[in-house]
């Protein structure tokens, strides 16, 4: 399978490139993402046969069909490390919390967050493609809490890789920074940069754009590459936990084969409901796919009028900060896939020029019949916390927001499956207000609150990192990022 531009094609890049080609080098004509050409079809008997397939069989046969261009040793390797997870055979269990609510967990892997879903395999991949070609990669990233870790982890002693990590100090949660700062690997660099997340991202990107930069890399024939949730190399993992968590209710006896269900997605950057939109396109069968904000509710206004509009919002931090965003990237997929490239490079030269743009009547009708919306304010999600917690079910501040779209989106009573991105270790200062009613505890304080609440034990991976050593001790001003990469270049 080739993969296309969403902007269309300027008569410079190839018009189609391969799988490897588009997660090495993911800079295609007018700014645009490559996206697939077609997808596989997974009809009723596709179903019918995997119902007793483990994760690592259902994950083999739905790349497959993908036809990418990847060898199967190295795709075994890649999901070898689901092996990883808290349980090998079942890396994502779903759970039931109400009748018509499954929970599908994403975050059983080695960061407890659901970025493990993807980038543990795809940073496998991505180092066996660079060491077949003999090519040198860097990997650069800002993070402001959970990619960060993600990726340090999957690329932790990868040949052929190097990553630099910047995070803002003081802006992320004390895990969040542990599981970070005591990474200690010789092709990991970890810095912290003094102000917030949009200091650190700026940085980042006078630094792509910085000359003596590009000839060092030149120099030492290192090659770019990025990590974020763009990169195809990570959605593509990311449609297989829908089709799998959907077989997961119908071994639960919970629906029959064909029955629609709604899936339910905190989004920030849309990776995880662009899994979701590609997995309905090649078959499952859903009603819709409900999208959860917080009050950077800009997919809300954009499913429910069909306006795009920055110019009245500025990011407002909230207890769900992995979704705060505006600017959320993949939605972009979904318009080309919907609209066509002609009209997607229109709209997002619009959205970058005039920080707008307003979708026609129709457009607007093919989005709501795959797409509702709503958001969820961080008071209502802590009612939401306490509420579920009171019914036997501890999740996460971004897990909540999904609580408010299964209350106020849905036109069926048609079972509902819930996305949780996080496990409550990673957020528990969130948790352990909205179950005790405490203020500004650190995380260690809120862990030990709400285990001792829940009667549940802190997962070891968590409470090591407050003995490890900080291998990664490095904290500069953002003048400073360039020459700090340099060194750890040399
Ligand atoms: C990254 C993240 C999200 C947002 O996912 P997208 O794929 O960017 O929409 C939601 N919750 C948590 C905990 C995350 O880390």
């Amino acid at each position: 399978m080739y993969f296309i531009e969403t902007r269309g094609n300027d008569g410079q890049h190839r018009e189609k490139v391969s799988f490897s080609e588009a997660i090495l080098a993911p800079i295609s004509s007018f700014g645009g993402l490559y996206s697939p050409e077609s997808l596989p079809v997974l009809d009723q008997a596709f179903f019918d046969s995997h119902i007793d397939s483990d994760y690592k069989t259902l994950a083999r046969d739905i790349l497959s069909r993908f036809e990418i261009d990847i060898e199967a040793d190295i795709i075994d390797q890649a999901l070898s490390l689901y092996d990883n997870f808290d349980d090998p055979t079942n890396p994502v269990p779903v759970v039931r919390v109400y009748d018509d609510l499954y929970v599908s967990e994403l975050w059983h892997g080695p960061t407890r967050a659901f970025k493990d879903m993807a980038l543990q395999p795809f940073g496998s991949v991505l180092s066996a493609i660079a060491q077949k070609r003999g090519e040198q990669y860097l990997i650069l990233t800002a993070t402001s809490g959970d990619t960060g870790p993600a990726a340090l982890e999957t690329f932790k002693n990868k040949a052929n890789v190097r990553v630099a990590c910047m995070y803002p100090d003081g802006g992320t949660s004390d895990v969040q920074r542990l599981q970070m700062v005591t990474e200690d690997a010789d092709n990991l660099k970890v810095i912290g940069v003094k102000g917030d997340f949009d200091d650190t991202q700026s940085a980042l990107k006078k630094l792509l754009g910085s000359q003596a930069f590009k000839a060092t890399l030149q120099k030492k024939n290192i090659h770019l590459s990025a990590a974020n949730s763009v990169n195809f190399g990570r959605i593509i993992f990311q449609t297989i936990y829908h089709v799998h968590s959907y077989l997961e209710l119908l071994r639960q006896k919970v629906i029959s084969n064909g029955e629609k269900v709604y899936l339910d997605v905190p989004s920030g950057n849309f990776g995880n409901a662009l899994g979701g939109y590609y997995a309905l396109k090649m078959g499952l069968p859903v009603e819709k796919i409900l999208i959860a904000s917080n009050k950077n509710n800009i997919l809300t206004q954009l499913i429910n009028t069909g306006a795009y509009d920055l110019r009245h919002s500025s990011v407002v931090p909230t207890t769900s900060p992995a979704m705060d965003i505006l600017i959320s990237s993949n939605v972009e997929r979904v318009l080309f896939d919907l609209f066509g490239a002609g009209r997607t490079r229109e709209l997002m030269q619009q959205l970058e020029s005039e920080k707008h743009y307003q979708l026609s009547d129709d457009e607007l009708q093919q989005i709501q019949a795959i797409f509702a919306a709503d958001y969820c304010e961080d008071e209502e999600g802590k009612q939401y916390i306490k509420k579920a917690f009171a019914d036997g079910y501890l999740m996460d501040p971004h897990t909540a927001t999904c609580f408010k779209t299964y209350e106020t989106c849905r036109d069926r009573p048609l079972k509902t499956i819930v996305y949780s991105t996080a496990e409550w270790t990673k957020f528990s200062p969130v948790i352990a207000n909205a179950l005790t009613g405490e203020v500004d505890t650190h995380d260690i304080d809120a862990l030990k609150s709400i285990a001792r609440k829940a009667g549940i034990e802190i997962p070891p991976m968590i409470r090591e990192l407050f003995e490890k050593e900080i291998a990664q001790k490095t904290v500069i001003e953002k003048e400073d990022i360039e020459k700090e990469i340099l060194a750890f270049l040399e």
